[in-house]
C-alpha cells in the first residue's frame, strides 16, 4: 500500500473570489503548487484566478506573505481536514 504523504502543520488556503490573478504567489512558491487558470468568457475572470494544490503545499507561507491583496490565509492542517470541501481535495 502506498504511504500517504505527511501533511505540513499548516496549509495555504486561497480565496478564489478575491484573487486578482497577479501571479505574485506563483513566482515565489518553492514547490510550484500554485496554478493560474483563466476563462475569457467570464467578466472579471479573464485575468485569471489562482488555485493551490494542497497535496503539494509545504506550508512555507511565502505566498501568503507576498499576496498584495491578502487573499491567502495559512490555516492549521487540522482545521483544513475538518472542512469537508478541503478534506475532499486532500483525500484526492
Ligand atoms: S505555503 Fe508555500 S508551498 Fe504552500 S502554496 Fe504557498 S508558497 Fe507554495
Ligand atoms: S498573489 Fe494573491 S491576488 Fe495575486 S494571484 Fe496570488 S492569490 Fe491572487
Amino acid at each position: 500500500m502506498a504511504k500517504k504523504k505527511k501533511l505540513p502543520k499548516q496549509l495555504a488556503i486561497l480565496d478564489e473570489d478575491l484573487c486578482t490573478g497577479c501571479e505574485a504567489c506563483v513566482t515565489v512558491c518553492p514547490v510550484d503548487c500554485i496554478d493560474k487558470s483563466a476563462d475569457l468568457t467570464i467578466p472579471g475572470y479573464a485575468m485569471g484566478i489562482c488555485s493551490i494544490d494542497l497535496l503539494t503545499c509545504i506550508g512555507c507561507k511565502l505566498c501568503a506573505q507576498v499576496c498584495p491583496w491578502d487573499v491567502i490565509t495559512m490555516v492549521p492542517t487540522d482545521q483544513v481536514v475538518m472542512e469537508p470541501k478541503l478534506a475532499a481535495l486532500l483525500s484526492g
